[in-house]
């Protein structure tokens, strides 16, 4: 048996060892975070549905009707009429024909690359793709391959390499650590010349980009038959929790049969369904929303171009201010926390060596005062 408090004493003097803070009370700008009163600047929560009075009263509705949980599997007895609701009303949303829920994002990229490839296929993932999609490339058993950053060309020259087999691309919409937006139509019309499944991770465009919140293919303007895979998130704009996947009825009912973790997991409690129709219902009905966090983030980017903050050229919600090395990063989030400013520092492995950073996400609910907060403890930092 190796020692495992070695490697965690390693884990410590790299910078790398990660902890849990305790919050107390909902999701929203100002929270009590291990006693503290912070403002947060690093939820997922981009349009305040998590705490949203509606959503709340269609959950507590809908655990009075269904009960805390769900009980059994999908295939079993599990799967409620919320649940299904929700399938149908993802589905004419997206504009696919079809949408399959899944107890989590993770469990969603999982099963779809396991049901749909094995071995003697590839997977293709762009080098910048959420943990969830790289693991479930290497699950299912196809040979991995990874093209560089939202480079079509490089993706042409990998998928013109593979002669036989199935060959799935996977990519991120919105890159999670990044904030920039995949070339979807490049990608696309390459997945389109060889024959390839093309799938879009949505987690952080879904509920935020388009004018109607339909996420990245609405923002470019692609065409649902250009992306015959797509699976986004209910747990970060949406503020609820879950995953779907979009797409044929074919695609939908191979994942019923095929996908591990849709079958062998016990449904999301139903109310969580209900609630999430209720938070879909607002992205419809409350565009206002996305102009609130639209102008969050120009209001952000503008006062820090102002004061020489450098960022990256992310327009979305997710804004980093990448510092490369981790102790210092682990540093400069210590020190906002002291200011009462919570911003978590992100590290190697979850982005790549040297690009160590502080992940600001901005949300419609924050006020400008708050970003004024934020700003002027990064100007002191900085100076
Ligand atoms: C958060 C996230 C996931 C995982 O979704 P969960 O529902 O939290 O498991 C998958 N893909 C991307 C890009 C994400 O950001």
């Amino acid at each position: 048996m190796k020692d495992l408090n070695k490697e965690l004493h390693q884990r410590k003097a790299n910078h790398l060892y990660r902890k849990r803070r305790i919050s107390d009370g909902p999701q929203q700008p100002e929270m009590i975070i291990d006693g503290k009163q912070v403002i947060s600047f690093c939820s997922n929560d981009y349009l305040g549905l998590a705490n949203h009075t509606e959503v709340k009263a269609a959950f507590i509705k809908g655990v009075e009707h269904y009960g805390a949980g769900s009980g059994a599997a999908h295939l079993i007895n599990g799967h409620s009429r919320a649940h299904h609701a929700l399938e149908q009303a993802l589905a004419e949303f997206t504009g696919y024909p079809r949408a399959l829920l899944f107890s989590t994002g993770y469990m969603a990229n999982l099963g779809l690359a396991q049901a749909l490839v094995g071995k003697g296929d590839t997977v293709l993932e762009d080098r910048l793709n959420h943990a969830s999609l790289l693991d479930g490339g290497l699950l299912s058993g196809a040979r991995m391959m990874r093209y560089q950053h939202n480079a079509a060309e490089d993706l042409d020259t990998k998928l013109a390499s593979r002669t036989s087999g199935e060959k799935l691309v996977l990519t991120d919409g919105v890159f999670s650590m990044d904030g920039d937006i995949a070339e979807i139509t490049a990608l696309a019309n390459i997945c389109q010349k060889h024959g390839a499944w093309f799938m879009v991770d949505d987690a952080h465009g879904f509920g935020v980009l388009g004018a109607n919140g339909r996420g990245t293919l609405e923002h470019h303007g692609v065409a649902t038959a250009d992306v015959p895979i797509y699976m986004a998130t209910l747990g970060k704009a949406l503020g609820t929790a879950g995953a779907f996947i979009a797409g044929s009825d074919e695609l939908v009912e191979t994942l019923i049969q095929k996908a591990r973790t849709y079958i062998y997991t016990t449904a999301s409690p139903p109310a969580v369904a209900e609630a999430t129709r209720a938070s879909l219902d607002i992205i419809k009905s409350h565009p206002e929303l996305r102009g609130r966090l639209k102008n969050n983030i120009h209001y952000f980017t503008s006062c820090c171009d102002q004061l020489g903050i450098e960022l990256t050229n992310s327009q979305t919600a997710i804004q980093p201010v990448i510092i490369g090395d981790t102790q210092t990063t682990v540093a400069v989030s210590e020190q906002l926390l002291a200011q009462g400013i919570l911003v978590t520092a992100i590290r190697p492995p979850t982005v790549p060596e040297g690009t160590a950073r502080l992940r600001i996400t901005l949300s419609a609910t924050h006020s400008h005062a708050h970003i004024d907060k934020l700003i002027s403890a990064l100007d002191v930092i900085q100076s």
